[in-house]
């Protein structure tokens, strides 16, 4: 009986379970917000619910439907206001993870993201990890880096162990049609 490994499959690691539940994430959310002056609207409410039990990362248009499921009344363009809006005061902040659309966070989950090249497996890193080349590039241009804002690139480990070996799968995404 032969034993196949499924050397092809790579997938992110499982994102960390909160450690808190959503409805306590969204009590502090609440609090924070308004410790910063923001109003408590039915559809700021609603995002921030959204997002707190959201287990994986959501585009603006996916959180519209969500928004839409509980209050009917909140149309998309009060979703992407409110999203700018919420990012204004600090609470949510948004990834560009590729080509497609933004990814919103929230700032109390933040990290940072490491997209591979090849498989397009999507890690989640913490901000210590970028930590020492914020340090440096502040040390030496005074530039204040901002890492959240978009991943980056390369190959993840299985990628480059195949890369090195010559073994490295085509598959990646098509470049944009005539
Ligand atoms: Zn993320
Ligand atoms: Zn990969
Ligand atoms: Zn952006």
């Amino acid at each position: 009986m032969s034993e196949r490994r499924a050397t092809r499959q790579r997938r992110a690691p499982p994102r960390t379970p909160p450690s808190v539940s959503s409805d306590a994430l969204l009590a502090d959310l609440v609090v924070e917000l308004r410790a910063r002056g923001g109003r408590l609207t039915k559809p700021r409410v609603a995002i921030l619910e959204a997002l707190a039990s959201a287990q994986h990362h959501v585009t603006g248009e996916e959180l519209a439907g969500i928004v839409k499921q509980v209050q009917p009344s909140v149309h998309a363009a009060t979703v992407y206001r409110t999203l700018d809006t919420l990012e204004d005061i600090g609470i949510v902040y948004h990834v560009h993870l590729g080509h497609g659309p933004a990814q919103w966070h929230l700032t109390a989950e933040g990290h940072q993201h490491l997209v591979c090249e090849q498989c397009a497996s999507v890690f989640e890193v913490t901000d210590e990890d970028f930590a020492p080349l914020q340090t440096r590039l502040a040390d030496r241009f005074g530039f204040r880096m901002d890492p959240r804002h978009f991943a980056v690139y390369g190959l993840c480990a299985p990628c480059a162990t195949l890369a090195d070996q010559g073994r490295a799968p085509s598959v990646r995404t098509p470049r944009a049609r005539r």
